[in-house]
């Protein structure tokens, strides 16, 4: 516990020195952004190759320590083609780009952006509403629609969802998961991952993942624990979507981007007079409730009440077997291109299969079991990369 809490202030220390902000310092710090519009824009056509050849130079240019200054200082760049050059050039010469002008300005661009950030709502469902005429929030709505339970959240509790989550908030959110797990399993260790583990000072959810020294005990944790603490003991549960583990060595092949751990995705009622409190350090709460308060239970379409003192928040909560610890930790503190870019190269050029429950090499019909992830690396003969450097 102690050397997890160590561990976490020097990752807070390390973040704040290198915030993923110092890294998109190019003298072309349109271009990142111009191709990840493109790679955005690629992605509403379903075509998976351009988006990710797109995403990839996006992300290498963000993290270049100098400034590019002319295409050719490219020459031998990876997975830099034709197009990116053509968009660097024009951005490089003119200031702007006019297929990403275009692009932005387009209505199909513009409705699929809006619509797949509502929780629930993915490229396939944005577009089908698209080609319906939707164009806003107000359209759908107001429309016949026939919205999942997801939908239903993310469309009631969209500013909320859409407004970036804090290290202040996700502090709190981790007091009131530690609370109901302690309470139930004292003996659980509980980790944040995600975007917070890689230094990032806010996030669209709270990713933590949960697990026991002694195997088999974290079993049932979701169900029996969390969602029995937030849902009846204290009215904190707005949403929650729960699933067993259903993980199987024998599905060796699996390059699901999905694992098969214990989960529950929820999204909880975060008190901000409490955060407020916390932060500006006169938290006189005692041991109470981390989240929580009791706002009123449905809220409107998007607006906020003057009263209303909570903030809807997604928070992930994974539980995990600890001999697979080390792999569910590497797989959920991401970046999501990181972990693409990891499981492509584990399986290019080491022919083993990486996922967030093993690391398997077929043809040796082989398990690496690994208790941290510096060992998951050492497998792999790839150096170790600090969470903070996987802001891919
Ligand atoms: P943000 O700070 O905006 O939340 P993030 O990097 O934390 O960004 P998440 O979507 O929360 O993004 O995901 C964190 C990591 O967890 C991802 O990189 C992904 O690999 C993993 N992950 C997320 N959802 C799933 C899922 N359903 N199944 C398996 N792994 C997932
Ligand atoms: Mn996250
Ligand atoms: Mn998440």
């Amino acid at each position: 516990r102690l050397l997890e809490i160590e561990t976490r202030h020097r990752l807070q220390v390390l973040g704040h020195l290198l915030p993923p902000s110092a890294l998109s310092n190019t003298a072309t710090g349109k271009t990142p952004d111009a191709l990840k519009i493109l790679a955005e824009n690629a992605e509403y056509y379903e075509s998976v190759g351009r988006y990710l050849a797109f995403t990839r130079v996006s992300s290498i240019l963000k993290s270049l320590p100098y400034a590019v200054t002319s295409v050719d200082s490219l020459r031998g760049f990876p997975g830099l083609g034709e197009h990116c050059r053509k968009v660097i050039e024009e951005i490089l010469e003119d200031g702007v780009c006019q297929e990403v002008e275009s692009v932005t300005q387009s209505q199909r661009y513009q409705t699929l952006t809006l619509f797949t950030s509502i929780f629930g709502v993915g490229v396939k469902t944005a577009e089908k509403w698209y080609k319906e005429q939707h164009q806003t929030l107000a359209d759908l709505r107001a429309s016949q629609i026939r919205f999942t339970k997801e939908q239903q959240v993310g469309l009631q509790y969209y500013e909320d969802l859409t407004t970036p989550v804090t290290r202040a908030e996700a502090d709190m959110i981790r007091k009131t998961v530690e609370e109901a797990v302690y309470r139930y399993l004292p003996g659980a260790v509980i980790t944040l991952a995600g975007g917070f583990r890689r230094g990032k000072e806010t996030g669209h959810d709270v990713d933590f993942l949960i697990t026991h020294p002694e195997e088999g005990k974290e079993k049932g944790l979701v169900t029996k624990v969390i969602h029995f603490t937030f849902c009846f003991s204290q009215g904190l549960m707005l949403y929650s979507d729960e699933i067993g583990n259903s993980y199987q060595k024998c599905r060796k092949q699996e390059t699901s981007k999905f694992d098969h751990f214990e989960r529950c995705f929820t999204i909880v009622k975060l008190n901000q007079e409490l955060v407020n409190a916390a932060v500006s350090g006169n938290d006189s709460r005692e041991g109470g409730q981390g989240a929580g308060g009791q706002g009123a239970g449905g809220q409107g379409a998007g607006h906020r009440p003057e009263d209303k003192h909570w903030k809807a928040v997604r928070v992930d909560l994974v539980i995990v077997p600890i001999s697979q610890f080390a792999y569910a930790l590497l797989g959920w503190t991401g970046s999501q291109l990181f972990e693409r870019e990891l499981r492509r190269y584990a399986k290019n050029c080491k022919h083993m299969i990486l996922t967030s429950h093993a690391l398997y090499h077929p043809q040796q019909n082989e398990y690496f079991s690994a208790a941290a992830e510096e060992e998951i690396f050492a497998h792999l003969e790839l150096d170790y990369i600090a969470p903070w450097e996987r802001n891919a």
